[in-house]
């Protein structure tokens, strides 16, 4: 008998301490996610879905709970907005508790 864990679950057992006021991802330009960027491909690339797409055409993020993947800066090449560094020290995810 298989047990099916969903991804969901998986991201349930990390754990994040957030670095509140400084975060370690940020969009350098809003304006070219809203005018000039026709994929805004981040949104649906993140695995922690830090990136939104509101429904005015801007695009927002919220880096609690990111998973340092670096794909959202590898997916903006063509625009390069990500503006992206490790979280200090003692900061960030803390992978596969439970
Ligand atoms: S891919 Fe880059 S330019 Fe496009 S919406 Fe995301 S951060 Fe903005
Ligand atoms: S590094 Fe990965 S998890 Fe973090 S915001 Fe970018 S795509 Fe999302």
């Amino acid at each position: 008998m298989s047990i099916v864990v969903n991804v969901e679950e998986k991201l349930y057992q990390n754990r994040y301490k957030v670095d509140h006021g400084r975060p370690h991802i940020k969009i350098k330009e809003p304006d070219l996610c809203k005018n000039d960027c026709k994929t805004q491909s981040c949104t649906f690339v993140c695995p922690a879905s830090c990136y939104k797409a509101e429904g005015n055409g801007a695009v927002t993020l919220i880096t609690d709970g990111c998973l340092e993947c670096g794909s959202c800066r590898v997916i903006c090449t063509e625009l390069s907005n990500v503006q992206w560094e490790y979280p200090r020290g003692g900061h960030g995810v803390l992978f596969k508790f439970g």
